[in-house]
C-alpha cells in the first residue's frame, strides 16, 4: 500500500518560535554587521564572528573544531545559531538540543528536509533517504512525500534506478499512475494511493532526478520499526535482528559500506548538518569525552556550543572547575564568539520587532514600559510579557497594549528574581 506522507521539515521548528524575526545574520555585501537587519539587532561583533564560521564551513574548514557562543542569557546566542544555520540555507539540517540524552544519536545523523529549488519544482522529485526510495510531488496542497510501495520499488531496483538517476513520472487520471525511466520505457505501475496525488497540467512527461540524503539517523529510525520493512534499512535490519531497538555496530559497518561505496562513486556526498547544544554546561565529563572523539570523525556534523555560565564545575567530576563548565581539551578545538548585553536603545528595537512579528500593537508608554523590564530584569522576562499583555489588552476591547496592560501583567507573571525570593522567603518561615 502506498503512503503520502508529509514532508517534515528538520527539527528547528519547535524551537523557533521565539526566534522567528531571525532571517539571518544581517551582513552587508562587506561582511560588516549592520546595526540591525534581517532581524537581528547589536551584537555586531558576534554577528561578524558568526559570519566567518559560515565561511569556513563553506569552505569545509571546520573538520575537527567547533564553536562556543558564550554570553549572559538572552544576549541572543541561540538567536546566533540559527542565524548560522539560515545562513547556510535548509540543504544544511540544523538540530538544536539542550542537556545530554539524545546527544550521541543526533551526532549521528539529522534528517534534511526539501530545499526551496526542489520545493518550486512542480513534479519536485526526490528522495529522502538511501533506505526508502521517495518522491517528493509538488501538490497544489503542499509538497507530499510518494512512497513507493514494494511492487514499484521492486521494479525500480530491477530497473537499477539509483541515486541520481532520471525517473520519469507520467500522469493519467489526476493521480500519478506511472513510474519508468525514460519515454521510450515508461513501465506502468499502480500506485494504490491511500491519497491521490493530483500533479499539476502540464507537469506530465517530465523527467525528474531523484536525490536521495543519506543520514545515519535512518537505519536507527527504521530499524526500531522493523513493520515498515519496504526499504533497505528496514530489511537489513530485519536481517541482523528482528525488532531490536539499538542498531548493531556490524549492521552500521554494513551501511557505512553501501554507503562509502556511492561516495567512491561519484553519487553521493557527505554534507554535515549543524549541531547546536545549548547550555553546554551541563554536559557531563563522558559526554564531553565523546563529543571530542566526534569531532574527530569525518562524518562529524558542525558543532556549535553555548553556554551562559563562567567557572563552573564540570559535570560528572567531582571538583574539576573549567570556564563554562567545559573539559580545556574541549575549549581548546573550540573557537569561541563571546555575546554582549544589549544596551537601552537595543532592547527596545528587538521589543518592537518581537512586536510586529506576534502581530501585536503597543503605545508607546507602554513599549518604554516592558524595555524598562528588559534593561532592568531580562530581555526574555520583556519578550514573554508580550503576548499576555496583548490578551488582556484584547479583553479590554483595546486594540494596542496599554501600561496598564503591562502594569496587570507585571502582577501576574513575575520574574525569577521576585520568584525565587517569594520561595526563599517561605524557606525560612517554614525553618523557623
Ligand atoms: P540563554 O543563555 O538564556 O539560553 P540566549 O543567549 O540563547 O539565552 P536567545 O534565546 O537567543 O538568548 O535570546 C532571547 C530572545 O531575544 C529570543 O527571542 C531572541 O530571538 C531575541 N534576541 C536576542 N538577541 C537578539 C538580537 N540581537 N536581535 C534580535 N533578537 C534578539
Amino acid at each position: 500500500m502506498v503512503q503520502i506522507k508529509d514532508v517534515k521539515g528538520n527539527t528547528r521548528d519547535h524551537r523557533t518560535a521565539t526566534h522567528t524575526h531571525i532571517k539571518g545574520l544581517g551582513l552587508g555585501e562587506d561582511d560588516f554587521a549592520e546595526k540591525q537587519s534581517e532581524g537581528f539587532v547589536g551584537q555586531t561583533v558576534a554577528r561578524e564572528a558568526c559570519g566567518i564560521i559560515v565561511d569556513l564551513i563553506r569552505a569545509k574548514k571546520m573538520s575537527g573544531r567547533a564553536v562556543l557562543l558564550a554570553g549572559g542569557p538572552g544576549t541572543g546566542k541561540t538567536a546566533l545559531a540559527l542565524a548560522i544555520s539560515h545562513e547556510l540555507g535548509t540543504k544544511v539540517p540544523f538540530c538544536p538540543m539542550v542537556g545530554i540524552r539524545e546527544m550521541k544519536d543526533v551526532l549521528e545523523g539529522e534528517v534534511t528536509e526539501l530545499t526551496p529549488e526542489e520545493a518550486e519544482n512542480p513534479l519536485g522529485g526526490y528522495g529522502r533517504t538511501i533506505s526508502t526510495l521517495v518522491i517528493g510531488i509538488k501538490t497544489t496542497r503542499g509538497t507530499k512525500k510518494l512512497r513507493l510501495d514494494p511492487s514499484v520499488y521492486e521494479a525500480l531496483q530491477r530497473e537499477r534506478v539509483t541515486v541520481g538517476d532520471v525517473i520519469y513520472l507520467e500522469q493519467t487520471t489526476g493521480a500519478c499512475k506511472r513510474v519508468g525511466r525514460s519515454d521510450a520505457y515508461a513501465t506502468e505501475f499502480d500506485l494504490e494511493a491511500e491519497e491521490y496525488v493530483p500533479i499539476p497540467k502540464g507537469a506530465v512527461h517530465k523527467r525528474k532526478e531523484i536525490v536521495q540524503d543519506v543520514t545515519l539517523h535512518d537505519p536507527d529510525f527504521a530499524n526500531s520499526r522493523p513493520q515498515d520493512g519496504q526499504d533497505m534499512m528496514s530489511m537489513m535490519g530485519q536481517l541482523m535482528k528482528p525488532k531490536m531497538t539499538d542498531i548493531t555496530d556490524k549492521l552500521r559497518e554494513e551501511i557505512n559500506k553501501v554507503v562509502n561505496r556511492y561516495i567512491d562513486q561519484g553519487v553521493a556526498e557527505i554534507v554535515p548538518g549543524v549541531l547546536f547544544i545549548d547550555e553546554a554546561h551541563m554536559l557531563d565529563i563522558e559526554c564531553f569525552t565523546y563529543l571530542n572523539r566526534a569531532l574527530e570523525s569525518t562524518m562529524s556534523p558542525i558543532v556549535i556550543l553555548a553556554s551562559n555560565r563562567g567557572m563552573c564545575t564540570i559535570h560528572g567530576t567531582e571538583d574539576i572547575v573549567a570556564a563554562h563548565g567545559i573539559p580545556p581539551d574541549l575549549l581548546a578545538r573550540l573557537l569561541i564568539i563571546p555575546t554582549n548585553a544589549y544596551d537601552a536603545d537595543e532592547i527596545k528595537r528587538i521589543i518592537q520587532i518581537r512586536v510586529k512579528t506576534e502581530g501585536l500593537a503597543i503605545t508607546e508608554p507602554a513599549l518604554e514600559k516592558i524595555a524598562e523590564h528588559g534593561i532592568q530584569t531580562s530581555l526574555r522576562y520583556a519578550l514573554q510579557l508580550l503576548t499576555p499583555a496583548s490578551i488582556l489588552a484584547h479583553v479590554s476591547r483595546r486594540h494596542e497594549i496599554d501600561v496598564l496592560d503591562v502594569g496587570k501583567c507585571e502582577d501576574l507573571f513575575i520574574d525569577t528574581r521576585r520568584s525565587a525570593a517569594i520561595a526563599n522567603g517561605a524557606n525560612s518561615g517554614e525553618n523557623k
